[in-house]
This record gives structure tokens, sequence and C-alpha cells, in this order.
């Protein structure tokens, strides 16, 4: 099926109490391995691009691959892209087929934030395109850029609120006390927060840094209002284990097709275990009939 914007499956699975996975691809195997393990699992699934990669493959090409692959399937796949901070950047994304954008204008003072956020959310609107945008710093990095534990800070809920009542938002991205990256012992993530921010909004929440949080954590995101949950760390190892691994074992084949089966094997495996974790096996197909 075509791809389709995040706001209608992301509005399901709040209803629903279960969260979509967004993944991020690196290449188009890893893209192939998401739509797999997404098609396997009968589950609705997000494909999120850093503005890295797109400058890498450029966009053009990103975009034809994107929607081949969602082509053959019939769950609903989002093309996604993570973490835009460039307003040119998400322009283009949004006039070559990327069908949702994330504006991250979160290093900015509230004002100027919400008017970035707003310029973006009538560009990708007029687009059908879906919206995602950050308040609150979140600890970690991204796209090269470093925030200390220091210097982030959790979302204001007031302002939060004032944030997704001023804009028409698919998803909304408040920090909440996850960061980007492997965790260094455990996160002290907000449950009251969450709750407290999607009360007053009414928005599906967005979980940034989904890697290594527990399994309690996760299920706790998700009663509290987390219907999209970020995993970019754990698949970046996953595609690198998995084809290091292959050669550590199998030294003297140097059959490459072999060693990309093995990586697209391990990479579908995780990627299937996260999409049961988060409760949206078996949603796919009945929410492609309703979109
Ligand atoms: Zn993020």
């Amino acid at each position: 099926m075509p791809l389709v914007s995040m706001n209608g499956i992301l509005a399901a699975a709040a209803k629903e109490g279960y969260a979509v996975g967004a993944f991020n691809p690196v290449d188009y195997a890893s893209m192939k391995a998401i739509m797999c393990a997404a098609e396997e699992e009968n589950a609705p699934v997000i494909l999120q691009t850093s503005a890295k990669t797109v400058r890498y493959y450029g966009h053009e090409t990103l975009a034809m691959w994107m929607r081949e692959l969602a082509e053959q399937s019939a769950i609903p796949a989002v093309l996604h892209l993570d973490h835009g901070k460039e307003l040119e950047m998400i322009r283009r994304c949004i006039e070559t087929g990327w069908t949702s954008v994330m504006i991250d204008a979160s290093h900015l003072p509230f004002e100027q934030n919400l008017a970035m956020s707003r310029e973006v959310v009538d560009m990708a609107t007029a687009a059908g395109v879906g919206v995602e945008a950050e308040l609150g710093e979140i600890v970690g990095v991204e796209e090269d850029i470093s925030v200390s534990e220091e210097d982030a800070h959790l979302a204001d809920p007031d302002k939060a609120e004032i944030f997704c009542r001023e804009l028409e938002l698919g998803v909304f991205a408040p920090a909440i006390g996850t960061g980007h990256g492997f965790y260094k012992g455990t996160p002290k993530v907000d449950f009251d927060l969450i709750e407290e921010i999607y009360g007053r909004t009414a928005t599906p929440l967005a979980l940034h840094g989904g890697t290594g949080l527990s399994d309690d954590i996760i299920q706790r995101c998700i009663r509290s209002g987390c219907a999209k949950i970020n995993i970019s760390t754990h698949l970046k190892h996953a595609f690198v284990d998995g084809f290091s691994n292959y050669h550590k074992t199998n030294p003297d084949d140097y059959e490459p097709l072999k060693v990309l089966g093995a990586q697209f094997e391990v990479m579908k495996q995780l990627l299937r275990e996260k999409i049961r974790q988060f409760g949206g096996s078996g949603k796919g197909r009945q929410l492609a009939a309703v979109l």
C-alpha cells in the first residue's frame, strides 16, 4: 500500500494502548529488514531517517527505496524525518515523498521553537504530511550535537499545553527523562510528567531514546501516553555486529550475500522483538483497512 501519514496510526495506537516502533534505517537492507519485520508481525511501522542519512544518500534515493518497499507490503508504513533542524531539509522531504516530518527546534527559546514549529506545521499540513515537534531538551547525542545531563531539561507541562494547543501535531516529543544512545545506569523517567502532559495535550507522545530501556519502563511509558517509541542505537549495533560476528565465525567466507543475509536476520529478529514488546503485533492489516 502507499506510505501513510503518522497521524492515523498513532491515534489508533494511543486509543488501543500500544506503541508503534519507529526505527532508523541506514541503508536499503536495514529499510527492508524493518519492513519485513513489520510484515511478519502484521504491525504498523515508522521508518525514520536521520538528516545525516538523508544527506548521505539524497532525498530521491531514500524516497524511491521506501515507496517500492511500501507498495509491496500490506501493512501501513510511514516515512518520517527524525530530528529535522533545517527548514530546507524538511521542505525537500515533504516535496520528495516523506509522509511525516519532525521539526526539532527544542534548542531555541520557547517562542522561537513555537514559531519555527508552526512554520513546519503549515508547510506540512498543506501537503497532507504529519508533524512531530519537540519541547525541552533530550539528553545524549543527536546529529553529532551532544546535550549533557546538566544542559538537558524536562518539558514544562504548562508550556506543553500551549505548544500543542497552538500546533496541529501528529505526535509530540516532550523531554521526559529518557536520552539518546545506551544508558549508563537506570534513567530517571518521569512517568507522572508523561501522564500529566498526555492528559493536558491529548496528543500521542513520542518516546525518544528507547534503546536499552527495561520492559517495565517501556510498558509504563505506553500506559502513560507514549504511542511512538524510537529505536536507533540498538539497530545500529545489530547492523554492525550482525555483519562482523558472521565474519568472525566464518573467517574464510567471502561470499558477500551470505554475510549480508546473516546481518539482515540479526536486524530482523531484533525488530520483531521490539514490535512485539511495544504491542503492535497483529494490528497492521486491520488498521490498513480503515486508514
Ligand atoms: Zn530522538
